[in-house]
């Protein structure tokens, strides 16, 4: 099976070009950041404390989620409940790095990501795909780009969802959510030591497109 593993912090643009050329290249898609997204989702709703490790262990057992992966998309059920769109918002994305810090909550979710690398070809985005998931991966890219860019862009995103937002709120958004995540004890975002490292800030969606699918043809040519 060919893996493709691709890390980075929120905001580089990661998931609309992992999508795409997971559907350009046939392969499933893999969202992990979703995962981590419905069990903070869950966390919320049960009006438990995110950042509480035993309070979110403890609702583990009673969280089910059915992952369904297809070519260029992923579908994700909650104990049922589509929330593939749900776990989009905000408020979710900060629920899933906080409970992205607990050792078991990761340790939750790594075999199903296993398991999905080991029935199709894929390309798994997430944050630990190729340090921690999948350390024998095929090829791994480590997609950053600057803050300052990463917030421009969400902010835009967000601007054309007709939702409120500025720009100083999205970035400080960004730098807490990168500083949570690059300084947790278990799996902190970094780069594997043989990703190759592709940076997007100066450049735009066709061109980092045409960037990462060139980089990732190269290796499982
Ligand atoms: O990629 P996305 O923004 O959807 O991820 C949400 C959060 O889930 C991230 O901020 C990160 O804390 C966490 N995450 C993770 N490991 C992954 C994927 C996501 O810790 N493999």
């Amino acid at each position: 099976m060919i893996s493709i593993a691709i890390d980075g912090p929120s905001g580089a643009g990661k998931s609309s070009l992992a999508k795409r050329l997971a559907a350009e290249l046939g392969y499933v898609y893999v969202d992990t950041g979703a995962m981590y997204r419905a069990i903070g989702l869950y966390t919320l709703r049960a009006g438990q404390n995110t950042k509480d490790a035993a309070a979110v262990a403890a609702l583990l057992p009673d969280i089910h989620l059915d992952i369904r992966p297809g070519q260029g998309a992923q579908q994700i059920l909650l104990n049922g409940e589509d929330v593939t769109e749900t776990v989009r918002q905000e408020q979710v994305g900060m629920a899933a790095s906080d409970v992205s810090a607990h050792p078991a909550v990761r340790a939750f979710l790594l075999e199903t990501q296993r398991a999905l690398a080991a029935r199709s070809n894929v390309l798994m985005d997430g944050r630990d795909i190729g340090t921690v998931v999948l350390p024998d991966a095929t090829v791994k890219i480590f997609l950053t780009a600057t803050p300052e860019a990463r917030a421009q862009r969400r902010l835009a995103e967000l601007q054309a969802k007709g939702q409120a937002a500025d720009y100083a709120t999205v970035l400080a958004d960004i730098r807490l959510r990168d500083d949570q995540d690059t300084h947790r004890a278990v799996a902190p975002l970094r780069q594997a030591a043989d990703a190759v490292l592709l940076d997007t800030s100066a450049i735009g969606l066709e061109e980092s497109y045409a960037l990462l699918k060139k980089t990732v043809l190269e290796h499982i040519a």
